[in-house]
């Protein structure tokens, strides 16, 4: 029972060390990623993965869960702190079971959600067809304006009308404004819809306040953990009182089973530091350098969608400055120079899902390893560079050993 991973699964501890070695060198841009703190890593790794609880604390189905019960109590109480919704439930396994739990908890089986389409910056689990969310709901979708790359809103607001959705769902995984939370609320509430706002990506700017909350202008707020807020994985939704009895049952035992108070515990860690002013600090400079990030690549006469970001991430449509590279090209390129990012589906995107003509951007990740917007200017130029010559070996070369240089400058871990 007390061997070391090394000794007892050398192939599985060997990958580890690897992946945590990828992390140190090469710098991770993916929006939706982020690298935790040891405290949170090393709640995540402890004897409460043991433990069965299902219910809630003090009303559990098993007995020996007092010492369960004060960690999720603690997470509790810290995310109402950092959020300040009503209620709020931690045990969701990840923002999809966060949604899951919502539509389970608002409306029945054949209703009709109005959502964000996923190439417009939406997200699987808001009622795509090859998920839950599509097969289960009828499904309306908004697109942003192809000339501005916003929402529309007098136009999200008259399709409502005529779709007479059952809820309407807010937040993106790719569009880099802010939504304007109050009026989704309200148009929400003209056609009588209940109004989830998934703040999966933002949660961590939400809670340092550099970015809109929607609590107060939604019924149902949900989130992922492992995204800005830097908690470890999992998901989290938030309600009104009223609605409490009806997500807490929705998620147990309604779509899950035992919670994953390992998970529970990173959680409480989390947003424990998110409530220091570090954080603070922390989520007012992702913004600060997504901005930076976003005016070099203007400057390099890359178009972005909608122009710019008021966030953590970017979304750069390569269609006007690149026409053949694909965002798969870019991806694949920019990857073999250490620079990790994602290829994205853009509005109006023509390609398939697997090629897109987009790459998304984020800086929640290089920015907890102490980016400023100065390091973020010099990896937008890197970015700019191979994207502009892809296959030319000397600039991959010289990209390489820049990004060598800022990975040993600014290590994950010491
Ligand atoms: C990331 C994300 C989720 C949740 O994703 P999981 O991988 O299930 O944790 C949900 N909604 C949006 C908008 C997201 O970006």
């Amino acid at each position: 029972m007390s061997n070391h991973l090394t000794e007892v699964d050398p192939a599985v501890a060997d990958a580890v060390d690897r992946e945590r070695e990828r992390q140190e060198s090469t710098l991770g841009m993916i929006a939706s990623e982020n690298h935790v703190s040891e405290a949170v890593l090393a709640a995540q790794g402890t004897a409460l993965t043991n433990k069965y609880a299902e219910g809630y604390p003090g009303a559990r189905y098993y007995g020996g869960c007092e010492h369960v019960d004060e960690v999720e109590r603690l997470a509790i109480e810290r995310a109402t702190e950092l959020w300040g919704a009503d209620h709020v439930n931690v045990q969701p396994h990840s923002g999809t079971q966060a949604n899951m739990g919502v539509y389970f908890a608002a409306i029945e089986p054949g209703d009709t959600i109005l959502s964000l389409d996923l190439t417009h910056g939406g997200h699987l689990s808001h009622g795509h067809h090859v998920n839950f969310s599509g097969q289960l709901y009828a499904v309306e979708q908004y697109e942003v304006d192809p000339e501005t790359g916003y929402v529309d809103y007098d136009a999200l607001a008259e399709q409502a009308r005529e779709v007479d959705p059952d809820l309407v769902v807010s937040g993106s995984s790719a569009y880099p404004r802010e939504f304007d939370w109050e009026r989704i609320g309200a148009i929400a509430d003209e056609v009588d819809a209940y109004h989830l706002a998934d703040i999966a990506h933002v949660t961590g700017l939400v809670a340092a306040g550099v970015h809109a909350s929607p609590v107060g202008h939604a019924d149902f707020v949900t989130g992922s953990t492992h995204k800005t807020i830097r908690a470890g994985r999992g998901g989290i939704i938030m309600c009104e009182e009223a609605y409490a009895d009806d997500v807490d049952s929705a998620v147990f035992p309604g779509s899950q089973g035992g919670p994953l108070l390992h998970n529970v515990a990173g959680k409480a860690v989390g947003f424990a530091e998110a409530l220091t002013p570090d954080f603070e600090a922390y989520a007012e400079r992702v913004v600060d350098n997504a901005s930076a990030l976003a005016d070099v690549l203007r400057e390099r006469g890359l178009s972005l969608v909608s122009d710019g970001t008021d966030k953590h991430l970017v979304l750069v449509d390569l269609r006007d400055s690149h026409p053949d590279l694909t965002g798969a090209d870019a991806e694949a390129a920019l990857s073999d120079v250490g620079i990790v990012v994602n290829k994205n589906t853009v509005p109006g995107e023509t390609r398939s899902p697997f090629v897109t003509s987009g790459v998304r951007i984020g800086t929640p990740a290089l920015t907890t390893r102490g980016f400023g917007p100065e390091e973020i200017e010099t990896v937008g130029h890197l970015v700019a560079d191979v994207i502009d010559a892809p296959d030319d070996g000397t600039t991959r070369d010289r990209a390489s050993d820049a990004v060598d240089d800022l990975c040993e400058s600014f290590p994950v871990y010491e």
